[in-house]
């Protein structure tokens, strides 16, 4: 007998058959889907390594195959693939008129699914993901790790972006290593995932105020977990995809090369500017800066970063060495 792990393990992956097969061999998935990736720069064969996909916008189209197939309605609730109305008979499809990425897990397994609406709607959502089910936890899995990690290993190295789509344009651009957490914060087991293979992390978040606002917010556990981090930050309303699409991989790799930035150098040198504006704002980011500092686990590493932070923000080094001591025996 199958237990209930295995048998949403089998459901997903009868769905992503499902989904892809809907965008290469339907009328609707070829004319609406598979030309919506066309016109956003998606290869073919892109396409088939990331087992892009598509649902239909009918009501139960998935639903009703999966239940013929012999599915149980216990799972295609349970995996999020179908929804089940009080006032209403039989299940609806989650997943309606959307372009499909499944998200697999570090070995490859189908836990969930992201969807994006094809054209710009008021009041629907661009993206639609798979509910937390007892396969898929979302602060565990980052998307594209599966198809990443040997390059993650063999580069000593690991890219963190924001989107799905960040991915798949950085992979065709010829740089495979490379994870999302999908737009929300970094968790300590996602990076624990990470870890695994790296200890070398470059952030590559989205060029506008709330992209630089998450990559300050998902570091100082980086930071803490003795992670090495540097940051890219791309050209205001760029993201990785629109920038792999604008240039060619060797732009991309330079530009790359040219703006990778330590972080605490990164942060540093965002404040300076806003330093200038009075003394308590002033103290405010330096309290910041140091606060980060104190997180970092190994002895060399903080000192050396305290010593070129006093050198850019003019400040005596037995100070800021103390005050970061203080931070670490009060903090963590
Ligand atoms: P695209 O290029 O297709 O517009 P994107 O990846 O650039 O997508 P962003 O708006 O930058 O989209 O968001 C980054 C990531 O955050 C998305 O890839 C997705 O994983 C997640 N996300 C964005 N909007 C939503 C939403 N409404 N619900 C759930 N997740 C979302
Ligand atoms: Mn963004
Ligand atoms: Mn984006
Ligand atoms: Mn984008």
């Amino acid at each position: 007998l199958k237990s209930d792990r295995e048998s949403m393990f089998i459901l997903n992956e009868f769905a992503n058959e499902f989904f892809k097969n809907s965008l290469h061999n339907t009328i609707e998935g070829q004319t609406v889907a598979l030309s919506y990736f066309r016109h956003r720069g998606i290869r073919p064969e892109t396409m088939q390594k990331f087992q892009l996909g598509y649902a239909p916008e009918e009501r139960s189209a998935l639903s009703d195959e999966a239940l013929r197939k012999g599915f149980k309605t216990e799972y295609l609730v349970g995996t999020g693939l179908s929804l089940q109305y009080e006032d209403s008979k039989g299940l609806h499809d989650r997943f309606r008129g959307r372009v499909i990425f499944p998200i697999q897990t570090v070995s490859g397994k189908v836990v969930g699914f992201g969807g994006r609406i094809m054209a710009k709607k008021d009041k629907v959502a661009k993206y639609v993901n798979s509910p937390e089910s007892i396969i898929y936890s979302k602060s565990r899995e980052l998307y594209g790790l599966f198809l990443a990690k040997k390059e993650i290993a063999r580069k000593d190295k690991c890219f963190l972006v924001e989107g799905y789509t960040d991915v798949i344009s950085m992979h065709q651009s010829g740089i495979e290593n490379v994870v999302s957490s999908s737009g929300t914060a970094l968790t300590l087991q996602q990076i624990n995932q990470i870890h695994r293979f790296t200890s070398n992390i470059t952030v590559l978040y989205d060029g506008d105020a709330a992209g630089i606002k998450a990559a300050l917010r998902g570091i100082n556990l980086l930071l803490e977990q003795g992670l090495h981090v540097k940051v890219v930050l791309l050209p205001d309303g760029e993201d990785p995809d629109s920038f792999a699409r604008n240039h060619t991989a060797a732009e991309f790799e330079e530009y790359i090369e040219k703006h990778e930035t330590d972080f605490i150098r990164f942060k540093t040198q965002l404040f300076l500017e806003d330093m200038m504006r009075d003394p308590i704002r002033r103290a405010q980011l330096i309290t910041d800066i140091i606060g980060s500092i104190a997180l970092i686990p190994d002895d060399i590493t903080r000192r050396v970063y305290v010593q070129e932070t006093c050198q850019t923000l003019s400040m005596d080094e037995q100070l800021l060495a103390r005050e970061v001591q203080k931070m670490r025996l009060r903090g963590t």
